[in-house]
């Protein structure tokens, strides 16, 4: 659910049978956000959030409305030249160097640039886009290497190395980006 705040945009609204209280967190896009128990009603959760305002405004780094909405634009932005190259990328790559692979599923989380799943899913961030080619490939690389290797021990980092003798500085300079977005 989303409630308007004239202050705050747009605030999502979880209703969890997990949660006791009411918490308030920072979404992907800049948006607050507030876990709720399931049964609260719109009214309720309306009151937590007033009756948090000064707390929110001092401690959560929240995106203004506009600067929401921005990234909202981006991010489809990416999505749509993520869509159109990474899976290309990823398969020729797998062809190249004789992986295979389950699915490519496209993400958007703020701490990682891939990962690869125990059923050979490779999930790439869209946030790749962003960075240059040489280390956009690396982390393609780095993920179907952990096809033979779910870990980062000595042999998954031979592999790697024997398809791109750069990782190690490619590694290094993937820190000086975010994949958030
Ligand atoms: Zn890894």
């Amino acid at each position: 659910m989303i409630i308007i705040d004239k202050e705050f945009g747009e605030v999502i609204v979880r209703k969890s049978p997990l949660s006791r209280g009411v918490r308030f967190s920072v979404s992907t896009s800049g948006r607050l956000a507030m876990s709720v128990p399931k049964y609260t009603s719109d009214f309720l959760a309306k009151r937590f959030l007033n009756s948090n305002r000064k707390m929110i405004r001092e401690k959560l780094p929240l995106k203004n409305p506009n600067e929401q909405k921005a990234r909202d634009y981006q991010k489809k932005v990416l999505m749509k030249k993520a869509r159109e190259y990474l899976p290309y990328r990823l398969e020729y790559f797998a062809k190249l160097y004789g992986y295979s692979y389950g699915k490519c599923r496209l993400s958007h989380a703020n701490t990682r640039w891939g990962s690869c799943s125990s059923n050979r899913t490779i999930s790439l961030n869209i946030g790749l886009m962003k960075v240059p080619e040489a280390l956009r490939d690396y982390v393609i690389l780095h993920e179907l290497a952990h096809l033979n290797h779910m870990d980062h021990s000595r042999a998954f980092w031979a592999e790697v190395g024997s398809h791109d003798k750069h990782y190690k500085m490619h590694e290094k300079k993937l820190k000086m980006f975010s994949p958030g977005i």
